[in-house]
């Protein structure tokens, strides 16, 4: 079974366009990718991602907020917005077909509030562990310090999104149970088959971060069949094998009671 494990069908840059989206979808459908993890960047695309929740059984909500929205203390209610959010789907059954993301740290900008980012991730990570959720972690220019606060908090459940260029932590990474993603990067740079060779196959996830361009090209969901097809053939393993393997891992993030 396939999936797309990180992408955005809306964003803080895009609002949700409908028909676009199903299109979106529906292509995927054909293409056999189940399941479409679609994380928020902002609250309007919390609940645009809630609304394609409520309308396609293919979509996974991603509920969170991009680190660099965290500018000023005042933006610490976001984290009640996630908090409330998440109850709300809990209450309505969907315990399921959710995870908090995007969420994490982005020190990319010389002017980002890396304190508060920090203290927001914390209260974040707090979220999760106490409604037993998986979080899909960003970590762009700030992959020390977000280990540093994942491994101190210490709660495992745990995906890294495009983390495979921080070779230094991979190793930690895995060693702590979390997920690590394979993205579009990998069919154009062949550099990254020696870091992602350190991760075991049971923590190996596939994700296209559309609508993010990558060597000028914006990947949908149906590029997962190619990183996938090129990962089976690197790897030298039977296309079935790592299937069920991804069915394992899908059952493990999203429904962990069977
Ligand atoms: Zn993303």
């Amino acid at each position: 079974m396939l999936f797309d494990a990180h992408l955005h069908i809306s964003d803080e840059y895009n609002p949700l366009d409908e028909n676009k989206a199903k299109e979106l979808i529906e292509n995927a459908e054909k293409n056999d990718i189940k399941y479409l993890v679609s994380n928020s960047t902002c609250i309007r695309s919390i609940d645009e991602n809630i609304f394609l929740l409520k309308k396609y059984q293919s979509i996974i909500c991603g509920i969170g907020m991009f680190p660099t929205e965290f500018k000023t203390e005042k933006d610490l209610q976001y984290i009640d917005v996630i908090k409330n959010k998440v109850l709300e789907l809990k209450k309505e059954g969907y315990s399921n077909r959710m995870i908090i993301g995007e969420v994490g740290l982005d020190f990319k900008e010389e002017k980002s509030n890396k304190d508060l980012q920090q203290r927001a991730l914390l209260e974040i990570l707090k979220i999760a562990k106490e409604n037993d959720l998986y979080l899909e972690i960003h970590s762009r220019f700030a992959v020390k310090q977000t280990m540093q606060i994942l491994e101190q908090f210490g709660y495992n459940k745990i995906i890294m999104h495009w983390f495979l260029d921080s070779k230094k932590y991979i190793d930690r990474a895995v060693k702590l149970g979390y997920f690590i993603t394979v993205g579009p990067k990998y069919l154009y740079d062949q550099n990254l088959m020696d870091n992602i060779k350190e991760v075991p196959k049971e923590q190996i996830l596939f994700e296209t971060d559309y609508p993010a361009s990558v060597s000028g090209k914006i990947c949908g969901p149906e590029a997962i069949k190619d990183i996938f097809d090129k990962y089976c053939k690197d790897f030298e393993i039977p296309k079935e094998d790592m299937q069920s393997i991804l069915e394992k891992s899908f059952s493990k993030i999203f429904d962990p009671k069977t």
